[in-house]
């Protein structure tokens, strides 16, 4: 049932969703509904938002989803949808800055046009700079917090705070607050420190980590990335292979034959409860063959249904 209204708010700028369908928004393409879904139209409507929205309701925020299982349950309370495909880039002060909502990908390219380097490798995360902010996403040696400068979030009460990494006890694939409190507001906006380079050759790397993505991970197929994390010395992919689950599959979702650390959703009938059950599927029969007890990357969030 839904305790947010329309009649809660006023000279909000956005789009405002009851009962909104999450699947669309997550790259999964499964999965149930939120309460209601809030696309803001910049930063200060997204304060507004939150100012007017009822202190108790949970808010959730989504970029692209790339790394996110709602089940089918669905979200209580409102889901910010963060994804911005017109959302700000700029060079200013030696310093790249990119709305929260803006894609990955974009980001890199952007940073090659104005020749610096070590953006490369955002090009094949295919989420947010919001997500990538709050998992501290990478791959082929670069992660995002190692080339920020700052960030701007906005906390629960509408309310600014500009960060430093400083502020950021910063992980593989973890961000927590340094002082120990828990994680708290929206990523709305970052400035990243890339150093000047090539762009020619930016690009050309680019192209590179592109094609090697191609050829090895099932990107024509709805999937959420890496499911598990690499542990240490080690790598999921090669501990799920060796315990022979390439293929295996429980309703519409299935271990990628390409890569093993993938699920994939060929014909996105699977259900989230799928999806889930195959990734401890997977766990126990990894532990089992192996001893290694893999930890999920994907972030499973919503309840079951019921
Ligand atoms: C084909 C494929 C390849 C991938 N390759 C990689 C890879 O190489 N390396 C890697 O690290 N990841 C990879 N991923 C996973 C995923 O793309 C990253 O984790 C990405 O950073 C998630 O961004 P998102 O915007 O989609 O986040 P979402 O899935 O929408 O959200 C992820 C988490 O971040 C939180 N969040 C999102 N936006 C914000 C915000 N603005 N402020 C605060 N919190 C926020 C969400 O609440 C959630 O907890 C891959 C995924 C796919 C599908």
């Amino acid at each position: 049932m839904n305790m947010v209204e329309p009649r809660h708010f006023s000279g909000l700028r956005g789009a405002l969703t009851l009962d909104a369908p999450l699947a669309p928004h997550t790259s999964w393409r499964a999965g149930g509904r939120a309460d209601v879904a809030y696309v803001p139209a910049d930063r200060d409507d997204l304060a507004l938002f939150l100012r007017q929205l009822p202190i108790f309701e949970p808010v959730t925020v989504l970029g692209l989803g790339s790394n996110t299982l709602v089940r089918d349950g669905g979200l209580r309370g409102a889901v910010i949808l963060l994804h911005n495909p017109g959302g700000a880039l700029a060079v200013a002060d030696g310093l790249v800055y990119a709305d929260g909502g803006v894609a990955c990908p974009k980001l890199a390219r952007f940073a090659a046009r104005h020749d610096c380097s070590g953006a490369e490798f955002l090009a094949g995360i295919p989420g947010t700079v919001g997500g990538a902010l709050a998992m501290n996403a990478g791959c082929y040696g670069g992660e995002t917090w190692s080339v920020v400068a700052k960030v701007e979030l906005v906390l629960r009460d509408g309310t600014f705070v500009v960060r430093t990494p400083s502020d950021y006890a910063i992980g593989y694939r973890s961000v927590a607050r340094a002082d120990g409190k828990s994680a708290d507001g929206i990523f709305t906006a970052a400035w990243f420190r890339f150093p000047s380079g090539d762009g020619e050759l930016a690009r050309l790397r680019i192209r590179e980590l592109l094609a090697r993505r191609i050829a090895t991970q099932p990107l024509d197929l709805p999937n959420a990335g890496s499911v598990f994390r690499n542990p240490p010395g080690d790598h999921a992919a090669r501990l799920i292979e060796s315990a022979g689950l390439k293929g295996f599959a429980i309703g519409g979702a299935s271990v990628s034959e390409k890569h093993a650390n993938f699920i994939v959703n060929p014909g996105r009938l699977a259900s989230a409860a799928d999806i889930e059950r195959l990734i401890e599927h997977v766990r126990e029969a990894v532990a089992a063959r192996t001893g290694v007890t893999l930890e999920p990357e994907v972030r499973i969030i919503g309840e079951p249904e019921a």
